[in-house]
């Protein structure tokens, strides 16, 4: 039949049927440009991450850790690592008195670059600070600084003891524990613009990790996971055997940081540094690890 010889109603009918194919259609288009914008949209997004990596150089993506032993993903580089320590440092100062006795800071100076001369991690320089506050704690910052208070030295009385602070604190740097923490606290266009701005001048670098400092300062303080405890005292353990010290010293510390948990005000590093009994066990256990390894 010819539409010509349709009546009105049915050339209506007709039509219908007609736009309503001819929406289906429409609709499996709409679908399909939907479907081709999303793709086109993560393609943007994986050249951006892709093209991030190769201005940071191809070998960070993945690049194996000999302190953890696995492949990791850090795409933050060590300059901006050490700038963002900087900054740090100077906040630290305004609101902490670092000590002025000459023997105690030459003691942690001294004990600190021995096992930093061991460490896996050899890409900044280390340094070591003594914050004057009767206080039980030590904590590190990107940009391998390393701190720890007078009231905790105070209950140190080995270099072996001290020792096994700082060798736990290189762990973390070691194992760029502080770093990944930031890396997943913050947001990919923040470290979008922390790798871009090594191609551009030094001033751009320090504003941008300047501005990323409170968000660093925040996580230096929040508590590792048990897992990153668990492998700095595992690297200290291999730090103090390397460089020397004895071994015994971390077994002490752990201790003397177990009997000052017996308070009713529980001192921060406890609070960061928790579960002492397990910690001494898998202490022990890596000892003779290390000694069956290296003996
Ligand atoms: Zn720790």
């Amino acid at each position: 039949m010819n539409v010509s010889e349709l009546t009105k109603d049915q050339r209506l009918k007709t039509n219908d049927r007609g736009s309503s194919i001819k929406d289906k259609r429409q609709g499996v288009k709409d679908c399909f440009s939907l479907f081709r914008f999303h793709l086109l949209k993560i393609f943007c997004l994986w050249s951006l991450v892709f093209g991030l990596f190769f201005l940071t150089g191809c070998a960070s993506l993945g690049t194996y850790n000999t302190a953890t032993g696995r492949r990791e993903f850090i795409i933050i580089p060590t300059s901006s690592e050490v700038v963002m320590g900087q900054d740090i440092h100077r906040d630290i100062l305004k609101e902490n008195e670092l000590s002025n006795r000459q023997d105690q800071i030459e003691r942690v100076r001294r004990v600190g670059q021995r096992l930093a001369q061991v460490s896996d991690r050899q890409d900044y320089q280390y340094r070591f600070f003594v914050i004057e506050k009767n206080e039980i704690n030590a904590f590190t910052t990107p940009g391998g600084n390393v701190y720890i208070y007078s009231g905790l030295l105070d209950k140190l009385k080995t270099d072996d003891q001290i020792a096994a602070v700082l060798a736990h604190e290189i762990g973390h740097c070691a194992a760029r524990h502080t770093i990944k923490k930031f890396q997943a606290a913050v947001s990919y266009d923040l470290i979008g613009n922390i790798i871009l701005s090594q191609v551009e001048t030094s001033d751009q670098i320090k504003r941008i990790a300047s501005l990323s400092s409170g968000a660093v300062m925040s996580l230096v303080f929040s508590a590792y996971g048990r897992k990153d405890e668990y492998e700095a005292d595992r690297l200290g353990v291999r730090y103090m055997y390397l460089a020397d010290y004895d071994l015994q010293g971390m077994i002490e510390t752990l201790q003397v940081l177990k009997q000052e948990s017996k308070g009713e005000d529980v001192p921060l590093i406890l609070r960061t540094h928790p579960y002492l009994n397990d910690r001494l066990e898998a202490v022990k256990k890596e000892i003779d690890n290390v000694k069956t390894r290296y003996e």
